[in-house]
């Protein structure tokens, strides 16, 4: 029987994998831009330490860890409480104290897989350490804006705010005593989530149960004057910065350590799974997981999700790639001299392919096709004697004899005046 991969957790091929390494190196060249420092965390990590921070009754914790049963041990669903485990562990916040950091990797949910939902999917997350100001939430914000804009991809950007420990306990209170008096008409998630995480129950996506809540409460009308002045100042920043957004008072985050400002990036274009990116403020977490008070804010983008939406739309944007010169060696005797060649426009910077099979020539300019060749040195046995090759222009398909006689290094140099002009 043939062994495949586990489902849910999928090969990234060296056809699409053009299109993660473009979404890498535009992720880190726009962090970079915003003073980001890249770390990299372990994938496994104690249970307890996304139990603490991610919440008990959170779906991600309840239901969607891989968690070995004898040891403790989970891998990350997701990559802030790791991030802040390092942070406190390090006491990073000593050497600087408004650290910026993001990392790229996999993380691991046991959800049921479908378009843009994976077990093992892949997260660019950027976390600000150290600063309360509403300018800070904007600046995140605006980055990540930045980064799905540079990427060609259209998105909306939806806010709101969850409060905090002075607003919000009194607001659940009062959405616990309304949601009891719908209880009936609300699925059985919803109900059980009344007493468990009853904010939840507010962005659940069943028709019957979002009906019901338009008539909820309003966590973004019961803000304690702090939180309410938080959230203007941070719609105001986006506004000077030119970043357009709606208000979204069913927005409750899967995560329970979020408090204040929540946004996600979503698109119309990838069915149910509309949100691209997501993240918002945790001014308590640090301190939660034994660290010291600092607040904090970060988000995540799915690059799965941002990989499908490039491919989508034709790939635009995304760098040529393939080989600067293909090398065709057309009889035995010239593999030798073609292979130092090959060797040496490498050892320049230059990419160089070749075949080693002697195959004709229809063949390897075929291969040259294949490997997208700008060039193709052509080498025979006649012409190797008579210290010439042929150099052909793959798009033009014009061809013109090149000068081979003196050492390969003079060789060399003489195709790299040609390749650079
Ligand atoms: P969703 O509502 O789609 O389940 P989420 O709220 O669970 O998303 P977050 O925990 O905020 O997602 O993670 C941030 C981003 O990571 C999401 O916006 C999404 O793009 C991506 N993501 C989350 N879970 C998955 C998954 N199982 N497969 C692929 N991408 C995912
Ligand atoms: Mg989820």
């Amino acid at each position: 029987m043939k062994i495949q991969a586990i489902n849910g957790f999928k090969d990234i091929l060296p056809d699409s994998v053009v299109r993660w390494q473009h979404i890498e190196q535009r992720a880190r060249d726009i962090f970079e831009r915003f003073g980001m420092q890249e770390i990299r965390m372990p994938i496994l990590e104690k249970t307890e330490l996304f139990v603490r921070s991610i919440g008990e009754a959170t779906d991600v914790v309840e239901k969607e860890m891989y968690t070995f049963a004898d040891k403790g041990i989970t891998m990350r669903p997701e990559a802030t409480a790791s991030i802040m485990r390092a942070f406190i562990e390090h006491g990073l916040h000593v050497q600087q104290p408004v650290q910026r950091l993001y990392t790229i990797g996999p993380m691991f949910r046991h959800e049921r897989p479908q378009k843009g939902r994976l077990r093992q999917f892949h997260q660019l997350d950027a976390e600000i350490i150290g600063a309360v100001e509403a300018q800070v939430d904007a600046e995140l914000i605006a980055m990540g804006q930045m980064l799905l804009d540079e990427l060609g991809l259209s998105v909306s950007l939806e806010l709101n705010s969850l409060g905090c420990p002075v607003c919000r306990p009194p607001f659940k209170e009062r959405l616990v005593v309304y949601l009891e008096r719908i209880s009936t008409g609300l699925c059985e998630d919803c109900r059980r989530r009344t007493h468990t995480n009853p904010l939840r129950v507010l962005d659940c996506k069943k028709p019957t149960c979002r009906e019901l809540a338009q008539d909820a409460p309003s966590l973004l009308e019961a803000l304690c004057p702090d939180c309410d002045r938080h959230f203007h100042e941070v719609e105001e920043a986006l506004t000077r910065l030119g970043i357009g957004f709606s208000r979204n008072r069913f927005m409750v985050r899967g995560l329970d350590y979020y408090t204040r400002t929540t946004f996600e990036f979503l698109t119309t274009d990838l069915g149910a799974q509309a949100a691209v990116g997501a993240g918002g403020r945790y001014d308590g977490l640090i301190e939660q997981l034994g660290g010291p008070a600092l607040p904090g804010i970060g988000f995540a983008m799915g690059m799965e999700r941002i990989a499908l939406l490039l491919e989508q739309q034709g790939d635009a944007g995304l760098p040529a790639v393939g080989a600067d010169i293909f090398l065709a060696a057309l009889g035995p005797e010239t593999i030798a001299p073609c292979s130092l060649l090959a060797h040496l426009l490498r050892r320049e910077g230059v990419r160089a392919a070749m075949d080693y099979s002697s195959r004709s020539l229809k063949a390897q300019l075929k291969q040259a096709n294949r490997q997208n060749a700008r060039f193709t040195l052509i080498v025979g046995t006649d012409e190797l004697a008579r210290q010439q090759g042929t150099l052909r222009n793959m798009a033009s398909q014009e061809q013109r004899p090149v000068d081979l006689s003196g050492s390969a290094a003079e060789q060399c140099q003489r195709l790299l005046r040609v390749l650079r002009a």
